[in-house]
Formats: C-alpha cells, sequence, structure tokens
C-alpha cells in the first residue's frame, strides 16, 4: 500500500493491537486513505465520495436498532448483501446505524431495495433524523429504571419519515433515550434527550445496606464524613443513623435530587415503580459548529411510562419535533431556535402552560437542573391537555 499524505499522520497501531489499522482497512479504503477531495448526495440515505484517484465509493446509511443488537442472523444477511453489492465490508455508527459501502451507484440503488425489504430504512444523512441512541436499561442494566430500549423502539417507528428524509427537517435531528439519569445513551448534550427518571426519592433496603456500609464496630470509630455511601451522595441527602447498636443510612428526602448515584455504588438503593417516568430534554448538541457545544434544557421532568408503545412520551417528541421544524430556519437545530425565539415562546408553541420560576429558570440552577426532584405528576398534570 502507499504511505498516507504527508501531514495527515500514519496508519497507526490501535484496537485491537495484534494487528495494524490497514489490516481491517477495505481495499478502496485504504487505497485513498486521506485522499478524499468532493462528495455528493443521492437523496437522504447514499452519499457519494470522490477521490482525488479517481476512485469513487457508495455508502449507504442503513437504520440500526435499539441499543445496536443485532441477531447474528441479521449480521450474516447484511454480510451476504455487502459481499453481493458491496465491497464486502460493514460500518456501524455512532448512532447505531449500519453503513454499506459500494462502488457504483446502481449497486447503492440495489443495497437500499435488498434491506428495505428486510424491513430496514434508509436515511439519516443531511436534514434528518440521524438515528436514536438508547443505552442498554432493561436489556442487561441492573441501574435501569425504565425500558429505553422499547422507547427508542416506539419513538422511531413514529419518527420513521423523518429518517428517510419523506419530511425533511431543518438541520440534523439526534435523540437519545436512556433508561436513568446516567444518561448512557450518551448524555443530555443532544436534541432531545429522554431519561427515565426515579421520580422520587429512592427507597434502602434494609436487608441489603450492610453489604454497603462499614461494620457497626468500624462506624462507631470513623466519622460520618469518611463513610462512602455519605460520600457518594452529592447533596448531603445521606446521613449516618444510629439505631441502638445498629448503623444505618438515613435518607433526607427534601435535599435528594434523584441522581442515582447511591443506585450506582449500592445495590440496596432502589426505586418505587409507581413513581418513575420520563424527563425530557431538548436543545442540547455535541457539534462543535454554529454557537457551539451545549448541554440541553429540562422541558419535562415526568412524563408517564406506560410501554409498549409509550404514548404520552411519544406525543411530547412528535410535537417538538413538529414545532421546531415549522418554526426553523434552515440549518438551526432545536437549540438555535430556542435561542432566536426564547424558551418562553418556544413552550407557548409547544402548547405548554408556563411553568412556576423555579423550573423555568432551571438552566442557571446548574446542579439541579440535571436532576429530577420532582414528583412528577403535578407536572404531567398541568401538561397533558397540551399534547
Ligand atoms: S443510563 Fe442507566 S439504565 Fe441506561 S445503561 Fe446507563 S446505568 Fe443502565
Ligand atoms: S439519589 Fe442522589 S441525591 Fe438522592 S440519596 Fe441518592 S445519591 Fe443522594
Amino acid at each position: 500500500m502507499s504511505a498516507p499524505p504527508a501531514g495527515r499522520g500514519a496508519i497507526e497501531l490501535v484496537f485491537p493491537a495484534h494487528k495494524g489499522l490497514e489490516y481491517w482497512l477495505p481495499d478502496v479504503i485504504r487505497r485513498n486513505y486521506g485522499k478524499w477531495k468532493e462528495r455528493r448526495f443521492h437523496g437522504y440515505g447514499i452519499i457519494e465520495h470522490i477521490s482525488e484517484t479517481g476512485e469513487r465509493v457508495f455508502t449507504i446509511k442503513v437504520s440500526g436498532t435499539p441499543n445496536a443488537r443485532f441477531s447474528a442472523d441479521t449480521l450474516l444477511k447484511f454480510c451476504d448483501i455487502a459481499d453481493k453489492y458491496g465491497i464486502g465490508a460493514l460500518r456501524i455508527t455512532t448512532a447505531a446505524n449500519v453503513e454499506f459501502i459500494t462502488d457504483s451507484l446502481d449497486k447503492a440503488l440495489k443495497i437500499k431495495e435488498e434491506v428495505e425489504k428486510l424491513g430496514f430504512l434508509v436515511g439519516g444523512w443531511r436534514n434528518t433524523l440521524w438515528g436514536i441512541n438508547a443505552c442498554t436499561a432493561f436489556l442487561t442494566c441492573q441501574i435501569g429504571v425504565t425500558d429505553a430500549v422499547s422507547l427508542a423502539k416506539a419513538i422511531g417507528d413514529q419518527l420513521k419519515p423523518y429518517f428517510t428524509g419523506e419530511i425533511p427537517l431543518p438541520a440534523k435531528l439526534r435523540v437519545f433515550v436512556s433508561g436513568c439519569p446516567n444518561a448512557c445513551a450518551g448524555g443530555t448534550a443532544m436534541d432531545i434527550s429522554i431519561i427515565g427518571v426515579w421520580g422520587a426519592a429512592p427507597i434502602i433496603r434494609e436487608d441489603i445496606l450492610p453489604v454497603c456500609i462499614p461494620p457497626p464496630k468500624a462506624l462507631a470509630r470513623i466519622p460520618e464524613s469518611k463513610v462512602f455511601m455519605v460520600q457518594v451522595c452529592p447533596v448531603g441527602a445521606l446521613r449516618v443513623k444510629r439505631v441502638g447498636e445498629k448503623f444505618t443510612l438515613e435518607l433526607i428526602e427534601a435535599r435528594c435530587i434523584n441522581c442515582v448515584r447511591c443506585k450506582d455504588n449500592c445495590d440496596a438503593f432502589d426505586y418505587e415503580p409507581e413513581e418513575v417516568g420520563w424527563g425530557i430534554i431538548v436543545g442540547g448538541r455535541l457539534s462543535n459548529t454554529g454557537s457551539g457545544p451545549r448541554v440541553g434544557r429540562m422541558l419535562i421532568p415526568w412524563l408517564p411510562s406506560n410501554p409498549p408503545r409509550y404514548p404520552e412520551v411519544v406525543a411530547v417528541v412528535k410535537k417538538i419535533v413538529e414545532v421546531w421544524r415549522q418554526n426553523a430556519r434552515p440549518g438551526e437545530r432545536i437549540g438555535d431556535l430556542i435561542d432566536r425565539i426564547s424558551w418562553a415562546r418556544f413552550t407557548e408553541l409547544l402548547g405548554l402552560p408556563r411553568l412556576p420560576a423555579d423550573y423555568m429558570y432551571m438552566p442557571e440552577h446548574a446542579r439541579t437542573f440535571m436532576a429530577y426532584r420532582w414528583r412528577g405528576e403535578w407536572v404531567w398534570r398541568r401538561v397533558r391537555d397540551a399534547i
């Protein structure tokens, strides 16, 4: 192979370290490493890249599955298509989509046809929904309070036309769904970030708690501030409490911000299933373009969680997308629209009633902003007529 162009850096050993990067690259990509000079879009799901060598590749973006879980059978079908019509290579994107690569538009269209026969969609480029990231949640995670994967599926079914470009959007749209405030789907810096919330302070299971705190003799000797489970609570809501000869942890509910960090560190902390719901954060983004990266702002701290179709959450997400689509200027992401027209006007367009000052000014209260202090039903009662 030829060396990469000067100034672009050498092809280095990366994971897995026993082989060089060049080992994993398809021939056409390796030959044109760092030499791409032009691109053309063919619809919303096929992009053509042209190299200074004259070679060109066509990449087809295919909708993935929630949390990027594919059966071996599906992957084998994809591999057959990649071998038959592509260059024998696939790429899984950070938005859990799958990219096929081929060397002609005819073959790209054939790949589109084949994956659509399998029930997958082609799209996700330019001004579209780029994908829905979901964390693992109930699939394998013991911390999750809501099922991020099934909500991602329910939302994806409703947002299909925005992925395929059938309904073009003002700009790129990314959606994250996480099963708890740890926000493993990708954080809160996203256009729409939906997060499973406890909706109330945790319950402490006394039968498990002794595993998480020092034994009574040790607890009697060390200062409370040195107890690990006291240290993990960011707002001082956990205190050591002596009950006769025994020790336990006392939870000060008024201080708790439902951040789940105690649950991350100790299985004795649990949630009340009837209290859990979903918080919706809007207007964030990761990109450094335009007004730059930003954390999103809490729009609704609690919505009911009604699987499998989650009608309340899906309705709110659709409404957010439509308000943005109908009011944004070309290129404006949701956060840009909010900046231009104001938060108050944005919530008015959504039909949401004006919420209390603490809520409206949440970004200024940085610590509480990211948490979910509310026992959410009263919020839900106020907003449900609007959706
Ligand atoms: S966000 Fe919560 S539920 Fe989802 S994977 Fe992370 S810890 Fe688990
Ligand atoms: S949820 Fe967060 S704030 Fe509440 S007790 Fe646990 S660690 Fe503290």
